[in-house]
């Protein structure tokens, strides 16, 4: 298969990727999170295609993406009021809500379960396409499974070149990491995922929000979990990655004393002269969270080379977006963190 390189600013070329979606072809998009490999979220087989393209779990439900907030009510039912709340609020933009699941909805897109997870993305060639394809885009992240998501036209390519029909290049995506995920479906709104809405944002809207073990610490292979997705490695480049807090001077000390030739550093902008000689990849200022979350899945994917040793990796704390990126970032080092301060 030639996988298409067609342009978001051109209403033909998404008028064609509408066709081709109709037709259950798989086609990569922009949104302001990172890159999405979608197909026709209400057709099996093309939701089957997805899997196959990224080599993805069958057991890790995807989101389906909709042109207009109204078009939840198609998707799912019980809807309650702090549903159309955050939509209000945060729509069309990074966050994912998960509700219980109409009928029309394929196994294939939920993993088996009976709640679906919805998200309107803010990206007005993605909704255009939506709109035009007249169908819910079924889309995770457009990288190979477990890798890091891809935040241009050219990440989606180097994984999916060949595998399916076309790229709709619309530029690097804002955000840069993937949308906050919040389920609906119990008492207490429960964060999944942190993202581009931060917790924060989400408090002060709905007056208490749970936090779910997950995003803060590894889950055991055979655990329940909420979403099955939540319990596979992600994000990960080939070398093991290993976070080091503390101050810039602690972990500069900690990690030159323990770095060897061929590791490399992944580091804020403000600390680049202290890794002089390591290898040092900055993915944005430890003074502004959201360069950090555009950069962070550009470094690690040049990190993501066979030839590196191993990854020592500056990790913002707090929370704002420096919470999704913080996330992000443990999850790829299998939350493996050396304090440096503890280990002067
Ligand atoms: P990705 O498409 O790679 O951004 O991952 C989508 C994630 O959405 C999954 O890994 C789950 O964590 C979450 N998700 C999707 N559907 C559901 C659902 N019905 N319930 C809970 N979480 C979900
Ligand atoms: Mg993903």
């Amino acid at each position: 298969m030639i996988t298409r390189m067609l342009s978001a600013q051109n209403s033909e070329d998404i008028a064609l990727a509408a066709q081709w979606i109709r037709e259950g072809k798989l086609v990569a998009i922009p949104t302001e999170t990172v890159y999405g490999l979608a197909a026709n979220g209400l057709d099996e087989q093309a939701v089957l295609r997805i899997f196959q393209a990224k080599g993805r779990p069958q057991d890790n439900p995807l989101i389906l993406h909709i042109a207009q907030p109204q078009e939840l009510r198609k998707l799912c039912k019980d809807i309650p009021a702090s549903a159309w709340l955050l939509a209000d609020n945060f729509w069309p933009g990074p966050l994912t809500m998960v509700l219980p699941a109409r009928e029309i909805i394929p196994k294939s897109t939920t993993a088996g379960l009976d709640t679906v997870a919805v998200r309107c993305p803010k990206t007005a060639a993605t909704r255009a396409l939506i709109a035009m394809a007249g169908v819910p885009l079924a889309a995770p992240s457009a990288n190979r499974s477990g890798k890091p998501s891809t935040t241009t036209a050219q990440h989606v390519l180097s994984d999916m070149d060949g595998r399916i029909t076309a790229i709709l290049d619309g530029g690097a995506c804002e955000v840069g990491v993937e949308s906050t995920i919040v389920d609906l479906t119990g008492d207490i709104p429960r964060l999944l995922r942190p993202g581009g809405v931060t917790p924060e944002e989400l408090i002060a809207l709905l007056g208490e929000l749970q936090i779910d073990p997950a995003v803060l610490a590894p889950v055991a292979a055979d655990a329940v979990v909420r979403a099955p997705g939540m319990k596979y490695r992600h994000y990960a480049p080939a070398a093991p990655l290993i976070i080091v807090t503390g101050s810039a001077q602690a972990a500069a000390f900690y990690i030159r004393a323990h770095f060897q030739r061929g590791d490399a550093v992944l580091c804020f902008e403000e600390e680049l002269p202290l890794y002089q000689n390591c290898n040092p990849t900055s993915y944005g200022s430890c003074a502004a969270a959201q360069s950090l979350s555009s950069g962070l899945f550009a470094a690690l994917r040049a990190l993501d080379r066979p030839d590196i040793g191993t990854i020592y990796a500056r990790c913002p704390e707090g929370g704002g977006m420096a919470y999704a990126v913080g996330n992000r970032l443990k999850k790829a080092a299998g939350f493996h963190i050396v304090n440096a301060e503890d280990a002067r």
